[in-house]
């Protein structure tokens, strides 16, 4: 294991924002991972994990602590299970489980970042979430200093969350996730953008088909990691749906009726409505491509927060507080943002 010093974060990063991590170390090997968390320990240093760094905004001062870096490869595919390392891009495990004709994860294709993070806040999208497929949950547990495994059931999962960003933030280092999928399945498909998609189509589309189109969607959107795409350097949804109460709802109903405007609602857990954010945002007066200094709203997805050359982490906060206070003054909503944040 070699620890380095004064390592920049941003280009680890999809916002490429962000100062220098004052320690640094690339792990790929359980050992290491052990290693680097008893280095950290002895030293009274705090650590972040970083994996594929899509959704991490890092402070303009850098983070004053050790920057973990997971790296752990190596995928393998038994029947219908896919056990993949911490450290393994989770678009090419998308892609894997597809082309074997394994359903459960087709509608999580073209996000980026890597398979650590798809446990930590139950990653979903167009209808699947991992938290369905998830068999088991391989950890490094630095309380007790030991590698632990979670059952799918012990992993406290629920809407984009689970006990790694709740009540357990911080103390797991996961570095394995086995996902359980089905053979032969049928792709899922009930979203409207998706089923837009297939609507011409005479047969049910294959799973490599849905994932294909799903990636197809969030290019549209800027939400699929291109080079050389402006509207890809944020840190994908800046902030999160809100699932609010329905009286709150019913006030929101009320203005967009007020205005003249439709908006889409959904039923979330624990009789709460879910509200796209990015319509909120929009009522709020921000729309797509808006700029305020060197950060801006992408010109494809209002809920993406870009880099449009050399941004700030203090810009794109300001920009983000903008936006809060206008949305919570028009609808009395506070949105909240989901970017894990470095350094502050
Ligand atoms: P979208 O598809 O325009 O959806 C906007 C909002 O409406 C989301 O809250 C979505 O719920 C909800 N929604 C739309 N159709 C729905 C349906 N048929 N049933 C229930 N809820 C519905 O959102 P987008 O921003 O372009 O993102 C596309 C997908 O990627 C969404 O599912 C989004 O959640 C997902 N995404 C996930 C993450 C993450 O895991 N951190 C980050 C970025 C985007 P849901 O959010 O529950 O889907």
């Amino acid at each position: 294991m070699k620890i380095l010093e004064n390592i920049a974060l941003a280009p680890l990063t999809t916002l490429g924002i962000g100062g220098r991590a004052r320690w640094f170390v690339e792990a790929a090997s359980e050992a290491e991972i052990a290693e680097a968390c008893a280095w950290a320990r002895e030293r009274g240093v705090p650590l972040f994990v970083l994996g594929g760094g899509s959704n991490v905004l890092v402070a303009d001062k850098g983070f004053d602590g050790l920057a973990l870096h997971v790296a752990l490869q190596g995928v393998e595919l038994e029947g219908d299970l896919l056990c993949a390392a911490a450290g393994c891009l989770w678009d090419d495990c998308v892609l894997r489980a597809t082309e074997a004709g394994l359903a459960g994860v087709e509608c999580l294709a073209g996000i980026p970042g890597t398979v650590g993070g798809t446990p930590v806040q139950n990653v979903g999208a167009y209808g699947q979430e991992v938290a369905s497929a998830i068999e088991s949950v391989r950890a490094f547990d630095r309380v007790a200093q030991e590698f632990v495994a979670f059952a799918n059931a012990e992993c406290g999962f629920a809407y984009r969350r689970s006990r790694f960003n709740t009540t357990d933030r911080g103390r797991y280092v996961v570095t394995r996730v086995d996902y359980r999928l089905l053979r032969g399945g049928e792709p899922t498909l009930v979203y409207a953008d998706l089923k837009a998609h297939f609507s011409e189509w005479k047969k049910t589309p294959s799973l490599a088909e849905v994932a294909e189109a799903v990636r197809g969607i969030r290019q549209s959107k800027g939400m699929l990691l291109v080079e050389g795409d402006a509207d890809c350097r944020s840190a994908g949804s800046f902030f999160k749906n809100p699932s609010v109460a329905p009286d709150v709802a019913e006030r929101v109903r009320r203005i967009a009726a007020e205005s003249g405007v439709a908006v889409r609602m959904f039923p979330a857990e624990g009789g709460l409505v879910k509200i796209p954010a990015a319509w909120l945002i929009e009522q709020a007066g921000f729309k797509k491509g808006y700029t305020l200094g060197a950060a801006g709203i992408s010109s494809r997805h209002t809920l993406a927060l870009v880099n449009r050359g050399r941004a700030t982490a203090e810009e794109i906060l300001a920009l983000a507080g903008k936006i809060r206070a206008a949305v919570e003054q028009r609808f009395g909503i506070r949105l909240v943002m989901e970017p894990e944040m470095v350094g502050f």
